[in-house]
């Protein structure tokens, strides 16, 4: 295991790690693991995980921001990000062998894994760096989504992972919310009822803040809403917003040739899907936050 100096060295050795690479085929395997033991250290969590326990997280990260040909396979990165010198796993049968032999290169399959009850972890000493230094913890994780992800995916797989989007180190966001949210909207865009998936997966739909979470709206539910990408950024945008009766407004600002129509003003002056039975709304409060400091006001006429 290497030993780390200074911040500087942690950085660059992140940036460093190997990926796998073969033309324009990509292969986010460690980034991914990387981030989802990043947010393992910002929860403060145990330093070493079993396989066992991540495996479900990993797979369901890898099936959802890897290329589909490369197959699911969180027992990759698990093994090989030992390869960057600041991993390490343990474990007994037939993986201590294949640890022993000190090979880097045989990769045991995820049943060996399982079966030798291995842990893996970032090595002590920058673990110990990371958990005393939260913004370093924010800086890696976002050099990482940076030099990996698209911004578009940014925020699902922080969402995922389970770390805060805004880095705020005093405000955590909750890794609950789009779950929540996706919950009680049904998995439909609470505008325009889009619910398409790809696979099992839903596609383009989020979980939307009201009131911005970086203005200090909260991850409630009262605070969110399932949106289609198109109207989240809208909403975001200020190109629309809700009235206090839930009626979508439409800023006069909006314009275009195709789609404006379909998208944005067939949908003027009609209420918002409402959540599951029992379920609050957007609050009053945030809805009006919205209007005054987002909603490119004055919204087209209806009625
Ligand atoms: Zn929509």
């Amino acid at each position: 295991m290497r030993d780390f100096n200074s911040e500087k060295e942690i950085i660059e050795a992140f940036k460093n790690i190997t990926i796998w690479k073969n033309g324009d085929k990509r292969a986010p395997h460690k980034p991914l693991l990387i981030l989802l033991s990043l947010a393992g250290v910002q929860r403060k969590e145990q330093r070493l995980v079993s396989f066992e326990e991540i495996e479900p997280r990993l797979k369901r990260l890898l099936s959802r921001f890897d290329r589909k040909g490369n197959g699911v396979h969180p027992e990759y990165p698990f093994f090989h990000l030992q390869s960057d010198d600041f991993w390490e796993i343990a474990g007994s049968g037939p993986i201590e062998d294949i640890l022993k032999s000190g090979s880097k290169k045989r990769s045991p399959s995820a049943k060996t894994l399982r079966e030798g009850h291995t842990m893996g972890g970032f090595s002590e000493q920058l673990y110990m760096k990371l958990r005393d230094n939260p913004e370093l913890v924010n800086q890696l994780a976002h050099r990482i989504l940076d030099g990996h992800f698209p911004t578009s995916l940014h925020e699902d797989i922080l969402d995922e992972v389970g770390m805060p989007w805004v880095v705020t180190l005093k405000k955590k966001r909750d890794p609950e919310f789009r779950s929540m949210i996706m919950r009680i909207y049904d998995r439909r865009c609470a505008i325009c009822g889009y619910d398409g998936r790809l696979g099992d997966i839903n596609l383009c739909l989020e979980a939307a803040h009201v009131k911005w979470h970086a203005a200090g709206g909260p991850d409630e539910m009262d605070n969110g809403l399932a949106l289609c990408s198109l109207h989240h950024k809208a909403l975001d945008s200020g190109a629309i917003g809700i009235d206090d009766d839930d009626r979508i407004i439409v800023s006069q600002e909006i314009n275009g040739s195709h789609g404006i129509s379909d998208w944005f003003l067939s949908y003027l002056g009609k209420q918002i899907r409402k959540p599951q039975d029992g379920q609050p709304g957007v609050l009053k409060e945030y809805k009006e936050w919205h209007r005054t400091q987002v909603f490119r006001g004055p919204g087209r006429h209806f009625e």
